[in-house]
Order: structure tokens, then sequence, then C-alpha cells
């Protein structure tokens, strides 16, 4: 089957700019990792993860550009990658790059990858934005740091936000709800849906909030993709599928 990569339609005629979202179709990966899995650290055999790697790298028409992927640990650390020869930066969920020759990738099945450019500077940079990593407002600090350290106005940045679980799926508790509506106020409780008596969130929107509010024009906010709950046969998830799932990959860099 052939892979589902989904990109910014912005985004697709920029020079100096790779990038895409993929989907869990075209890899070699069996079972509940079938089949584009390209996690190491959920039970996968390694042997298919790194062959599935492989054909990423193909498939983008990258060979010898590296993919540089985090140790996710849902919080708010931002790793500067500046040596092409990494494969894994570290403990982080946010990572940025002046780097030519790799790519910087997020993995997730339910959270939002969110890929960062900037407008006349080559510069990528990625976060992983689970609620945990929402609540603290790594999207948001992603841009206090582009802004910190590398002198770049948040109204230049542009940023891409993929598939992830939608509203429709994301049903949550007053253990999440609480801690985000007391952090950010209004800015969460324009995303919190109910529904018979339940409680929903709008990860993704929140997190287009964040964005706005550090400053990015809304035309610079790009949403794609499905719901990845909904959308089974084309992405992985931790919710639908209990917790033994594969990760799919998201990347940005500059070959
Ligand atoms: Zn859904």
């Amino acid at each position: 089957m052939e892979m589902l990569c989904l990109k910014a339609p912005q985004w697709e005629k920029r020079d100096g700019l790779l990038h895409g979202f993929l989907g869990r179709r075209g890899g070699k990966s069996t079972g509940a990792y079938a089949s584009l899995n390209l996690s190491f650290r959920v039970g996968d055999d390694p042997q298919a993860v790194k062959d599935n790697c492989c054909d990423v790298k193909k498939a983008v028409g990258a060979h010898d550009l590296r993919i540089v992927t985090m140790k996710q640990v849902h919080g708010e650390r931002i790793i500067e990658v500046k040596d092409n020869r990494l494969k894994e930066a570290g403990a982080a969920d946010g990572m940025i790059t002046e780097e030519k020759g790799l790519f910087l990738g997020v993995l997730t099945a339910d959270c939002v990858p969110i890929l960062f450019s900037v407008r006349g500077r080559e510069v990528a940079a990625v976060a992983h934005a689970g609620w945990r990593g929402s609540l603290a407002g790594i999207a948001a600090k992603m841009i206090r740091h582009l802004k910190d350290r590398y002198e770049v106005t948040p109204s230049l940045i542009e940023a891409a936000l993929g598939p992830a679980i939608g509203p429709c799926c994301y049903e949550i508790g007053a253990d999440v709800s609480g801690p985000l509506v007391q952090r950010w106020g209004s800015l969460a409780e324009k995303c919190l849906q109910s529904r018979a008596g339940r409680q929903f969130l709008d990860l993704g929107e929140f997190n287009r909030l964040l964005l706005q509010d550090a400053g990015l024009p809304p035309e610079q906010i790009f949403k794609i993709g499905p719901c990845t709950r909904c959308a089974a046969e084309d992405f992985f998830s931790y919710r639908r599928d209990k917790k033994e799932t594969g990760r799919q990959l998201s990347f940005i860099g500059l070959p």
C-alpha cells in the first residue's frame, strides 16, 4: 500500500524546506503496529522500524538525510539540534535547527505534531503537544525560544498542526480540564465542548490559539489532516487502539 504523506499546501512550493505528516500506511510492521510505525519505543520489531525509516527516506526523496527524533516526555523542554549525525536528540518535546541535511521528527498517535518554519530564514522546528505539553504551553514556548535565541519575529513564523485526536473523540475529565482552565482561562474554555454530560477537548484548536496568542498571524497557522481516532485506516490512535499501537512520523527539515 502506498504511503500517505500530508503536506501544508502553503509549504509545498517553498524552496529549501521539506516536510510531511506521514500516516500509518505503506510500512513493514505488522499486527498492532501495521504498518508504518516509526517508533523504536513501543514494542515493535526493531528491524521492521529500521526498514520503515529507510523506506520513508526513499519515498520523500532524501536518502542521505538523517531523521532526528526526541525521547518525548510530555514536557516543555526544547533542544537546539546542531549535530546532524544525531539519531535522537535527548529527552524533550521540542527541537530547533539551522543545520542542513537533517529532518526533525515528531512521533505521535493522537497528540498534536507541530512543524514550524520562518519566512526568509533557514530555521526549522518541531513540537510534540499532548495535553500535558499543551498545558505547559510548549507551542508558545517555542515561539519565545525562537524570538529570544534566534531573533525571529513571531509575525514571520508559520506553523502547521498535523493530524491529532479531534474534539469528536477526545473525551477528558476534570483532571485535564481543571488545570487547563486554571492556567489558561478563557483560551482553554474556548476549546472545551460538552455533549450529553461528557466533556471533550479540541487539542489542535487549543494549540492554534496558543500560537495566535504568542504573536503568529492566524493565516500563518495551518491545520492539516483528520482526527486520528476517526481515521483508522490512515492513522495510529492511542485511544482507539487501547495503548498498543504504532507512532506516525511528522517531519520538517532543510535539505
Ligand atoms: Zn474523531
